[in-house]
């Protein structure tokens, strides 16, 4: 059995305590509002932590997993072994001359809302996306026919055997929602984008046009991990599960939203499983009905109860 006080022990003489924590409940921690504990959940100041965690972790063989904002993630209910980290204290974003530097724990958000206040161009397609820098770079996100790898010079991260390093966006291999940070198993520290200078009037007017074609579209009023599949090619698939009539279907507290087909929304304290049964729901459904296989874009991770 996992000796989690020894492990506790270790970690407390790499980091303060009071950013280590024993049974965290991580639907605190997800913008879907989904997840059981996690054993041990640490937020880490400064890099030399990071590089001291994974270190050890490596060692000792005691798994670790990275959580974002959770907004493209469902946890299960029965949580995270081992450990979870959050870099949340890595939240600076500074700019000099067209590059834009960013924490990986800072919102990708405020990422676009900076560039904007310095007259950067180069991240509109981002203000509306709510996860971190670190999330945006594993999942390549994008939106509105802009991605991560259009504005990415390059990360700095700490690789598997826990050394700082730098990778260039082509080293990243960015694509469709994928990059190899998964199969490396690098954790972002920051990102540099190469930005264009730009007007802030025009900046500005496509962000506020980004917002509205959102907050007119999306169902931002609920928990949700977003767009919970990719494009299927020749397809949408929120137009595949509208006309499959799965609106407004729901399971437990998890429904499928009225607004857009493409979301799935914890409407009512939905469980992680209830969620990912209506999930596979929806996949059967739009097969029986199109033969269409919708592939998962959200991740899930954990362990069930
Ligand atoms: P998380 O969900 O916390 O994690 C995702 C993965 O990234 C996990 O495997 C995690 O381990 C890993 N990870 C997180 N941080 C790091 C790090 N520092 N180093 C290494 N790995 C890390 N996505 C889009 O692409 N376009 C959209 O337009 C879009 N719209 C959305 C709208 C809504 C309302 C919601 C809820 C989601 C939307 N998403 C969209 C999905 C999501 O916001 C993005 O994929 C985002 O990039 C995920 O970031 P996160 O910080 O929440 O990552």
């Amino acid at each position: 059995m996992t000796d989690y006080g020894k492990i506790y022990d270790k970690l407390a003489s790499i980091v303060d305590e009071h950013n280590i924590k024993m049974d965290e409940i991580l639907k605190n921690h997800t913008y879907t509002k989904l997840g059981g504990k996690a054993d041990i959940f640490i937020t880490p100041s400064t890099y030399e932590e990071v590089q001291s965690i994974v270190k050890f972790a490596r060692q000792e063989n005691v798994p670790f997993t990275l959580l974002g904002n959770g907004s493209n993630l469902i946890v299960k209910d029965g949580g995270i072994r081992g450990i979870v980290i959050l870099l949340k204290n890595f939240n600076q974003i500074s700019t000099d001359g067209n590059q834009l530097m960013a924490q990986s724990g800072a919102a990708i958000i405020d990422a676009s809302r900076y560039a904007l206040q310095e007259r950067l161009s180069g991240l509109e397609f981002a203000c509306g996306i709510p996860g971190t820098v670190g999330g945006a770079l594993f999942m390549n996100a994008g939106a509105y026919g802009g991605e991560i790898k259009d504005a990415l010079d390059y990360a700095i991260v700490v690789d598997s055997d826990g050394e700082i390093v730098k990778r260039s966006a082509a080293d990243l291999e960015l694509s469709y929602r994928t990059s190899n940070i998964p199969e490396k198993g690098d954790i972002v520290l920051e990102a540099v984008f190469t930005l264009k200078p730009g007007n802030y009037e025009e900046i500005k007017a496509i962000m506020d046009d980004l917002t509205f074609k959102r907050e007119s579209k999306q169902p931002l009023e609920y928990p949700s991990c977003g767009s919970v599949f990719k494009r299927p090619p020749g397809y949408f698939a929120g137009k595949l599960i509208q006309d499959s009539g799965l609106q407004g279907t729901r399971i437990g507290g998890a429904e499928v939203s009225t607004k857009h087909a493409g979301f799935i929304v914890n409407k009512d304290n939905a469980t992680a499983e209830e969620y990912i049964s209506l999930i596979k729901h929806v996949q059967k459904t739009v097969k029986e009905k199109f033969n269409v296989s919708l592939e998962r874009e959200v991740k899930i991770i954990g362990e069930d109860l």
